[in-house]
């Protein structure tokens, strides 16, 4: 499989070629072509993988083809993940993939000022990245709001329990609407991960890499 085989617009397959990609890995070639198409995504996958692009692609893909404004306060996509380095290049790979693209993105995360945070979101972002904590405040303050949410990630969910972070993303589920695209990403799949994912996915694909 080639990416131009995958489905992507030229915009975003002029970013890959600027990366020296050269084929799709095994996770994005099984994925894309389902998320392109909307369908929820259960993913057993380790970092290093290929994952980020996995769901960063045909995230940016749809976003674009679907062109409206984010909310005051809103987000488009969501992608939760435990850590601010996992944030961070998170943040940076949706940059990268995206630089062709109009769509505006941020990143949220604790042990720093929320006010440029705050600041950030004020007007709506197209993509926001984000770990739990912080996001939780944000929401319970008024200054992040995520009801017309329209795609919803959640990245390495096991380490999200690992961390004691598993109550956190479930209060953050409680505010997401009910219709949304939904994509579930784990390395291992203990019984309780299993469970999350349940209650997450509506008639997912399953990929395991
Ligand atoms: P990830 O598993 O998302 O953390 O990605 C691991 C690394 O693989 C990152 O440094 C990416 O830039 C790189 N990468 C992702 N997809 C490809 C690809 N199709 N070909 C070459 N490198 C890739």
């Amino acid at each position: 499989t080639s990416f131009s085989e995958l489905g992507l617009s030229e915009p975003i397959l002029r970013a890959i070629s600027a990366e020296n990609y050269s084929t799709p890995t095994p996770i994005q070639a099984q994925a894309v072509p389902h998320l392109i198409q909307g369908r929820d995504l259960l993913g057993v996958a380790q970092t290093g993988t290929g994952k980020t692009a996995a769901f960063a692609l045909p995230i940016l893909h749809r976003l674009s083809e679907n062109r409206t404004r984010p909310q005051p306060q809103g987000a488009r996509a969501l992608v939760l993940t435990p850590t601010r380095e996992l944030a961070i290049q998170i943040g940076e790979s949706f940059a990268t993939y995206g630089r062709h693209l109009p769509l505006t993105r941020t990143v949220i995360f604790g042990g720093v000022g929320q006010n440029p945070q705050v600041q950030n979101m004020s007007r709506g972002i197209d993509i926001l990245v984000a770990t739990p904590g912080r996001l939780l405040d944000l929401i319970g303050q008024g200054f992040i709001k995520l009801d017309r949410l329209e795609v919803f990630v959640l990245d390495e969910a096991d380490r999200m329990l690992d961390m004691g972070f598993i109550h956190d993303v479930r209060r953050v589920l409680k505010v997401l609407p009910a219709k949304r695209h939904s994509l579930f990403f784990s390395a291992t799949m203990p019984p309780e991960i299993a469970k999350l994912a349940d209650k997450i996915l509506t008639d997912p694909i399953r990929v395991e890499v």
